[in-house]
């Protein structure tokens, strides 16, 4: 199945994009995962595996605190591909110990328990289903952010000892639209509403014209707790000399 209505420069973009998926596959086999959460670039990459059969799971991480139109993109998705996400949630013993000391919005209280809070909802859930992996896929673009303009396609990841693959780092905001209006791909609802990043449904934001994309995340911090929710932040100090942006998982 081919993508319909896209001009040259997508149709490269695609080809280096799949390009990139397959060397993945290729290298890693079923040691390789796509951890997805569910904003464009999700609905691209999801549309991109399954379209030409490439044959890597999908998962995502159930923080408890997600959008319905999340879950609602999720169920979309699964029935447009016939597949079905993995969901992974948090250790429930170590969200309630974090809320019984800390209160169940612990994260406007300060930066520290903010990044806790991820670091229970995400990080751990994260490290705990990449367990027996050797590679992941990541979304990430470079026109996220300065820290994303000297990513690799290519990195190795000094925090879980995998390999990560970035196949959509050249993408533009455009280009993933392009491609979702082209073929028709099913997209979080909330990409209306004028979100660009999306995560938990308490943690972000939309954002008005010539805001930039992060500054739909933890908002209320203006820039103390670098908009990062610990997922890539180790990569991206390495790979640029600096910390900044996130995922959006
Ligand atoms: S984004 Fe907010 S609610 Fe979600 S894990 Fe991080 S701090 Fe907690």
């Amino acid at each position: 199945m081919g993508e319909v209505g896209v001009d040259e420069i997508m149709k490269s973009k695609i080809e280096s994009a799949l390009a990139l998926l397959r060397q993945a596959r290729a290298e890693h086999g079923d040691g390789l995962a796509y951890p997805c959460s569910f904003g464009a670039e999700g609905s691209v990459m999801i549309d991109l595996i399954c379209r030409h059969g490439l044959d890597i799971p999908v998962l995502t991480l159930d923080t408890g605190r997600l959008p319905q139109a999340t879950y609602d993109v999720i169920e979309a998705v699964e029935k447009r591909y016939d597949i079905r996400v993995q969901i992974v949630i948090p250790d429930c013993a170590e969200v309630e110990a974090m809320v019984r000391e800390h209160g169940v919005n612990l994260f406007r209280k300060s930066v520290e328990l903010r990044k806790r809070c991820c670091e229970v909802r995400k990080v751990h859930p994260l490290m705990r289903s990449l367990e027996g992996r050797t590679a992941w896929i990541t979304g990430r673009r470079r026109e996220q952010s300065r820290g994303r303009a000297e990513l690799a396609p290519v990195e190795s990841d000094p925090v879980y000892g995998l390999k990560k693959y970035n196949p959509l780092l050249d993408w533009t905001w455009d280009d993933l639209w392009s491609y979702i209006r082209s073929c028709d791909v099913p997209y979080n609802r909330l990409h209306d509403a004028h979100y660009r990043s999306i995560g938990c449904e308490c943690c972000t934001r939309a954002i008005t014209v010539g805001e930039d994309e992060r500054a739909g995340r933890w908002w209320w911090e203006n820039g103390e707790g670098l908009a990062e929710c610990g997922l890539h932040v180790m990569s991206i100090r390495e790979a640029s000399g600096e910390i900044e942006g996130g995922e959006g998982i």
